[in-house]
């Protein structure tokens, strides 16, 4: 640790601009990575000519000009828009939820008759305070979008029945009433062409810092506070 000004600890992305933006000013870094390889939770790896987003799928997105100028000094971003779609026993939705989903459930064109819809399916719970998730969920969306977009993916993703639930876990549900598929509000989004990996190899490629993947802090951290105790007392 004696020529380190920093150690840093985890390659991800954010790790990897501390230590990069550190080296340009002139300082030490060593960077110490638990998994086997760089870049954190975005770290991809090419099969087969293909890009795999080892840890799920990676939209790079801003508002921030300066934030994006910056990404792009490492990579060439793709025009990726993240447009998802739910599919629910065949039919497909687009999500979040929005005039073009409202059109596909109710044929309805207008934000009035989307509105308009949506207070009348609330009408089942009477004023009702909703008591647990399936309420809370109708109570802000109404019966089917409860049903077809929310119900399923939510007890897969809790394990849980809705009516099990608490209702203050969905407090809010956006509800758009525009024509627009875009998942993110971001004026800036993409994926780079190459993959994220890249972009940390060429953040973590300077002569002032030392990676070292494979490295848990927490299985060497005593080693570390020794040194560095060592080295303020001799010094
Ligand atoms: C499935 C999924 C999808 C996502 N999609 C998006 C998206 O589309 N857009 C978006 O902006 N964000 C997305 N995110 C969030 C995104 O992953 C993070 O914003 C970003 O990767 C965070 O970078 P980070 O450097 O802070 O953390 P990480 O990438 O998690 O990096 C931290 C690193 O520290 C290491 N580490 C932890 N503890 C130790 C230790 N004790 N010793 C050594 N190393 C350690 C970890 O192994 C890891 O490599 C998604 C996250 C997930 C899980």
């Amino acid at each position: 640790m004696s020529k380190y000004d920093y150690l840093v600890v985890g390659a991800g992305l954010f790790g990897a601009i501390f230590a990069h933006e550190a080296a340009k000013k002139g300082k030490m870094i060593k960077v110490i990575e638990k998994r086997e390889h760089i870049a954190g939770n975005v770290y991809t790896k090419e099969v087969e000519g293909i890009q795999v987003h080892e840890y799920g799928a990676h939209i790079f997105h801003t508002s921030d000009k300066e934030i994006w100028e910056y990404i792009n000094q490492f990579a060439e971003f793709n025009r990726y828009t993240n447009s998802p779609v739910a599919n629910y026993k065949g039919e497909i939705y687009n999500l979040p939820f929005n005039m073009n989903t409202f059109n596909k459930l109710w044929g309805v064109v207008t934000p009035a008759e989307a509105q308009e819809k949506i207070e009348a399916q609330r009408a089942v719970l009477n004023g009702k305070v909703p008591e647990n998730l399936e309420e809370q969920a109708i109570s802000l969306v109404g019966t089917d979008i409860y049903q077809k977009l929310i119900k399923d993916y939510t007890e897969k993703q809790w394990g849980k029945k809705t009516t099990e639930l608490p209702a203050f876990i969905i407090r809010r549900l956006p509800v758009r009433l525009t024509y627009d598929n875009n998942y993110f509000n971001d004026t800036y989004q993409g994926i780079p062409i190459g993959g994220y990996t890249q972009i940390v190899e060429k953040m973590l490629d300077h002569e002032n810092i030392d990676v070292e993947t494979g490295t848990d802090f927490f299985l060497i951290r005593k080693n570390i506070l020794l040194t560095i105790l060592k080295l303020s007392l001799l010094g």
